[in-house]
């Protein structure tokens, strides 16, 4: 029987591939995101809902679970770059919301329906395992993501669900795409250096593939998986 599956900014990179993987295992699945196009792009074609929503707002990602999933994938999230003495409480506060109280806000109300065997999993980073000098605001939030993560798994252990978080190094999509453009700008390299930089601390010297993620995602989504709980893996090529 096909699962009920939602995958939140499924509109680009690691969410668009992780829907893509759950429709062509057959489950039902759901994606939203800020922008209707992008999820169609998502979709084209492939039978998935398409919802509109964000995450950092409590009433429109309550309206998502008007029927409860079996597979909630909390994957929006992103945040710019850049030393802790230049970051405005602005970008402080837009980097928590997403990445922390989306995450938060998507696992609160997917729990009110979740049956056993319900699956909750946080697209966290290698940033909720370590620091990096110029992520400042991002590692808080997602070692923030960990840590919600870690407690809510105590919390639904007895119910048959599990709550994991899947931990990338630097995945080739939109986002770190922009991360090298940033090393470019700052440093004035070439992109084959900047992207040479960008992969430093990857064992493996290369960007992640996307498909790379979603394998960890699938597995942590699959029966096999039942007695994972609460765990922080790591896809960054031995990264840590
Ligand atoms: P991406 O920018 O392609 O995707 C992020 C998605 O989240 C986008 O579709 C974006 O529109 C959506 N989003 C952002 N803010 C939102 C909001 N408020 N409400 C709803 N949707 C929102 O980047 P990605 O690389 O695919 O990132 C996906 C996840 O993986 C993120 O949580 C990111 O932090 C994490 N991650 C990415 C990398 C990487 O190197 N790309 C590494 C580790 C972790």
């Amino acid at each position: 029987m096909s699962r009920r599956v939602l995958v939140t900014g499924g509109g680009s990179g690691i969410g668009r591939a992780i829907a893509r993987a759950f429709a062509e295992a057959g489950e039902h699945v759901t994606i939203t995101g800020r922008r209707m196009e992008a999820l169609e792009e998502t979709d084209s074609g492939r039978g998935m809902t398409c919802r509109v929503a964000d995450v950092t707002d409590e009433a429109q990602v309550a309206a998502l679970f008007d029927a409860p999933f079996d597979v909630v994938i909390a994957n929006a999230g992103g945040g710019s770059a850049g030393k802790l003495r230049s970051l405005t409480l602005a970008d402080w506060n837009a980097t928590l919301a997403v990445n922390l109280t989306g995450t938060f806000l998507t696992f609160r109300e997917a729990l009110r329906g979740m049956g056993a065997g319900g699956r909750l999993i946080a697209m966290a980073s290698t940033a909720s395992l370590k620091g990096g000098a110029t992520i400042p605001a991002y590692a808080a939030a997602k070692h923030g993501v960990l840590g919600l993560v870690r407690s809510v798994a105590l919390e639904v252990a007895k119910k048959g669900i599990t709550c994991n978080a899947v931990c990338p190094g630097f995945v080739d999509t939109p986002l770190a795409a922009q991360a090298v453009g940033a090393v470019q700008e700052r440093f004035g390299l070439s992109e084959d250096d900047a992207r040479a930089q960008v992969v430093a601390d990857n064992p493996m010297a290369r960007l992640i593939a996307p498909e790379e993620v979603v394998a960890a995602v699938i597995f942590l989504a699959s029966p096999a998986a039942s007695m994972v709980n609460g765990h922080a893996l790591s896809v960054s090529g031995g990264e840590i």
